[in-house]
C-alpha cells in the first residue's frame, strides 16, 4: 500500500510517498511561495535522485499537479502510474470541537476543517484548499484528515478551560485545543522506547519548538497540558507570533498603535514574536549569526525565547510533579543546541542537567543527560508524517 502524505500551508505544500509495508519514505518534497512568481518545487527519492521543478505555481492545484508528475517523472519517479496511489493523508492543524478523531475527508468535512480558520488562521484555510486540490486531480482516492488538536482531547478541564464565564466558554466552545499533537505521539512512543518502557507510567515533558513552538506534559501517554491554546499563538513567543500576551494589550495597541481590528489576526501572528523584537528574522539562524555580530534586540529576542519556554518547563516540573524525560523537537528543537542549553541552563535545583558535548548534537536522535541528572533529556527528530501514514492507513482498511 502507498500513502501520500500531504502538509499544506498557505503558500507551501510539503509532501512524502510512503511504502507502508515497509513504511519507508519512497519519495519527498516541498514546494514553496505557491501564488508568487519565484515558485519552486523541490522533489527527492529515498534513493538520492533529485529534481527542482520551477514552472509557475498560481495556486495550489498547479502544486498539487506538480507533485504528482514528479511522482511519475522519467528521472526522478518513483510510482508508473497515478493509480498505485491507495490514499492521501492531510496534516489538519486545528479540528475544533468537531472533530475528536482523524477522518475520511469528503465536500462536507473539507468545509468544516475550512470552517475552523478562525482557530487557526495560518494553517486550517490552505489545508482545505489542499483537499480540493488533491480532490480534482485524484477524484476516487480516499483522503483522511488528521488532527493536531486530537491528542489533546485528555486535557482535564481545570487545564483547558479559560477563565471566561463558565457558559460563554461551554456555548461558544472557547478551550485549550492545543496543537502539535502529531508530532508529540510520536515524540511519545520513541521517547518511551528511549526509557526503555511503555508509555504507561512515564512523565515526559515535550518541547517542540520549530516556527511554532509548544510545549506539552504528557502523563501515561497522554497530554494533560499544553502551552498552544484556542489557537496555536498561545504559548511561548515564535518565529512571527507573539505567543501569550496581558489580554488588555489587544484593545490598548488598537486605540494607540495604529493596528486595525480587521488586521489584527496577521498582526499578533505575522508581525511578532523574535521577528518583531529583533528586527532581524524569524529563523533562529539569522538571529544567533546577528546576535554573534553584535546585534542586542537579536540577543533580547533568543534571550526572551529561551526564558519562556525555561517556564513553562518548570511549570510542567510542578504540575507533574516530576519528569522521567524532557524532550527537544522540530526544527529549533532538533538543531539547535544554544537553544537547548539556554533553556536547561540553571535547572540542577529541580534534577535536570545537559551534557554540554552530547549537546552539540544536530538532527538526529540524542541522549543529552549530563551525567548528574535525574532527568532524562532526549533530542528525538519528529515524524509527524508516518503517524499521518499510518493513521490514514488505519482509516481506510
Ligand atoms: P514548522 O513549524 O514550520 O514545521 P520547523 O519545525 O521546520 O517549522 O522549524 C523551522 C525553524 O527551525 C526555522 O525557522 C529555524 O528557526 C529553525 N531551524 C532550522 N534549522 C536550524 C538550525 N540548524 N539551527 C537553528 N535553528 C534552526
Amino acid at each position: 500500500m502507498k500513502i501520500l502524505v500531504i502538509n499544506c500551508g498557505s503558500s507551501s505544500l510539503k509532501y512524502q510517498l510512503f511504502d507502508m509495508e515497509t513504511e519507508t519514505v519512497m519519495a519527498k518534497g516541498n514546494c514553496e511561495k505557491i501564488g508568487f512568481p519565484d515558485a519552486f518545487h523541490k522533489h527527492k527519492t529515498s534513493d538520492g535522485r533529485q529534481k527542482v521543478y520551477d514552472s509557475p505555481m498560481p495556486t495550489h492545484l498547479e502544486a498539487v499537479n506538480s507533485v504528482l508528475a514528479s511522482l511519475m517523472d522519467k528521472e526522478v519517479g518513483v510510482i508508473s502510474s497515478l493509480d498505485e496511489i491507495d490514499a492521501i493523508g492531510h496534516r489538519v492543524v486545528q479540528g475544533g470541537s468537531i472533530f475528536k478523531e482523524s477522518t475520511l475527508v469528503d465536500a462536507e468535512v473539507t468545509d468544516q476543517i475550512e470552517a475552523l480558520a478562525e482557530m487557526a488562521p495560518l494553517h486550517n484555510k490552505a489545508h482545505a484548499i489542499g483537499m480540493r486540490m488533491c480532490h480534482e486531480a485524484l477524484p476516487n482516492v480516499p483522503m483522511v484528515a488528521v488532527f493536531d488538536t486530537t491528542f489533546h482531547w485528555t486535557i482535564p478541564e481545570k487545564a483547558n478551560m479559560y477563565a471566561l464565564p463558565y457558559e460563554m466558554s461551554k456555548k461558544y466552545n472557547i478551550r485549550r485545543f492545543g496543537a502539535h499533537g502529531t508530532s508529540n505521539k510520536y515524540i511519545v512512543q520513541r521517547t518511551a522506547e528511549m526509557l526503555g518502557k511503555g508509555p504507561e507510567g512515564t512523565k515526559i515533558i515535550v518541547c517542540h519548538l520549530g516556527n511554532g513552538s509548544s510545549i506539552t506534559a504528557i502523563k501515561d501517554g497522554k497530554s494533560v497540558d499544553t502551552s498552544m491554546g484556542f489557537t496555536p499563538l498561545d504559548g511561548v513567543m515564535m518565529g512571527t507570533r507573539c505567543g501569550a500576551i496581558d489580554p488588555a494589550i489587544i484593545p490598548y495597541i488598537i486605540k494607540h498603535c495604529g493596528v486595525e481590528v480587521d488586521d489584527l489576526n496577521d498582526f499578533v501572528n505575522e508581525k511578532c514574536g523574535v521577528e518583531g523584537v529583533s528586527g532581524v528574522s524569524s529563523d533562529f539562524r539569522d538571529l544567533e549569526a546577528a546576535a554573534e555580530e553584535g546585534n542586542e534586540r537579536a540577543k533580547l529576542a533568543l534571550d526572551m525565547f529561551a526564558y519562556q519556554v525555561k517556564k513553562y518547563v518548570g511549570a510542567y516540573m510542578a504540575t507533574l510533579n516530576g519528569a522521567d524525560a524532557i524532550v527537544f523537537t522540530a526544527g529549533i528543537g532538533e538543531n539547535d543546541g544554544e537553544v537547548r542549553r539556554n533553556v536547561m541552563e540553571g535547572l540542577g535545583n529541580l534534577g535536570i542537567e545537559i551534557d554540554i558535548e552530547k549537546n552539540k548534537v544536530r538532527g538526529k536522535e540524542a541522549d543529552i543527560t549530563g551525567p548528574n541528572s535525574k532527568v532524562k533529556v532526549f533530542v528525538i527528530p519528529t515524524n509527524e508524517e508516518i503517524m499521518i501514514a499510518r493513521e490514514t492507513m488505519r482509516l481506510i482498511s
